[in-house]
């Protein structure tokens, strides 16, 4: 499928349910009991929507949320996904906490990788940024349980909503090396206003080429279906940065989201959505649901503001990031 501008639409990131274990601030700052949970989309209204994506020529799809491991009916969705055959691959975004018991069997069901949230190894830095106390060990659990289940990838993803020491940088090193995972920095996006100040991609590039005392050589080579630029470090590994605020991928931009109140999402940082599972529920054919999403696309915008965006309506944790 391909929108006005020309772009090739091959990726939807599903939003599962809005409910969290964690509030990190610059996401889901309290603890919220979120309405939408006993509205949660069924696996076979899932299903009706995902085969119209796959006739649009989806290729991927990627399980997120709030916390994609409280969906109650996580593994039902997956097994049923997984034997359509109808994407080449199924991943997961998750902040790692169940993942400890879990990982092996969400491999068995059929999801090839998973990106876990870690925006701090330091335990009580940890705590603060996902605003809960005694945290990090439980992820820690999660990323060595993946490690071990035969995931095809395993990434890391941490957010940069604050500055970091030198003395941090060298620590993080140190874990990059040692474990077997593609480790990605991802700017802060305003969704929080301005309470929070991270490092632009220069800053942080600067910040690291001056902690391990060479320049940063770029890589061509992309790792899954996300906007991510890669570069080497000295010790061979690849690291990621996505910094959507500074640089803009949108020309690049091949991606839908859905929400998990079943609305289709058409940007990260606008709030055009369309309510798919009021036409699901009130009797569509999948046909009438592709042309549908296929005249909605259309109306993707060329690109979000940057800097200059409104703060989108719909916070971090209802979209799935
Ligand atoms: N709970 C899961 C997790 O934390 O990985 C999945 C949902 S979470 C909304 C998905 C990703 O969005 C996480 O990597 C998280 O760090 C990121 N994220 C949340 N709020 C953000 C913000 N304001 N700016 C940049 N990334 C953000
Ligand atoms: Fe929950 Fe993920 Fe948001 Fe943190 S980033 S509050 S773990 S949804």
């Amino acid at each position: 499928m391909r929108d006005s501008w020309g772009r090739t639409i091959e990726y939807v990131r599903i939003s599962l349910t809005d409910a969290c274990n964690f509030c990190c601030p610059y996401c889901r700052p309290q603890e919220i009991t979120p309405s939408s949970q006993i509205h949660l989309l069924h696996p076979h209204e899932w299903m009706i929507i995902l085969e119209a994506f796959h006739r649009l020529g989806v290729k991927a799809v990627r399980l997120t949320g709030g916390e994609p491991l409280l969906y109650p009916h996580l593994d039902e969705l997956l097994q049923r996904i997984n034997e359509t055959q109808w994407f080449e691959d199924i991943s997961m975004t998750t902040n790692g906490s169940y993942l400890g018991d879990r990982a092996k069997t969400l491999q068995q069901l059929g999801l090839n990788r998973v990106n876990i949230s870690l925006d701090s190894i330091d335990p009580d830095m940890f705590d603060v940024c996902v605003g809960k106390p005694n945290q990090l060990n439980s992820v820690l659990r999660g990323i060595e349980a993946s490690l071990a289940a035969g995931f095809k990838q395993v990434k890391i993803n941490t957010v940069l909503s604050r500055y970091w020491s030198d003395e941090e940088v060298r620590t993080l090193f140190e874990y990059i090396d040692a474990w077997a995972v593609i480790w990605r920095f991802i700017e802060y996006m305003p969704f929080q206003g301005d309470a929070f100040h991270g490092p632009t991609f220069d800053e942080w590039r600067a910040q690291l080429e001056r902690v391990c005392g060479e320049p940063l050589q770029s890589v061509d080579h992309v790792y899954g279906f996300g906007p991510a630029t890669y570069y080497r470090l000295p010790s061979g590994k690849d690291i990621g940065f996505i910094f959507s605020m500074s640089h803009n991928y949108c020309d690049t931009c091949n991606r839908l989201r859905l929400t998990s109140d079943g609305h289709m999402r058409l940007c990260l940082l606008r709030d055009d959505e369309s309510n798919l599972i009021n036409l699901v529920r009130n009797g569509i054919t999948v046909d009438e649901l592709v042309r549908h999403i296929e005249l909605t696309v259309q109306l993707k915008k060329q690109e979000h503001d940057g800097i200059d965006m409104d703060q989108p309506e719909r916070p971090m944790w209802r979209i799935g990031g």
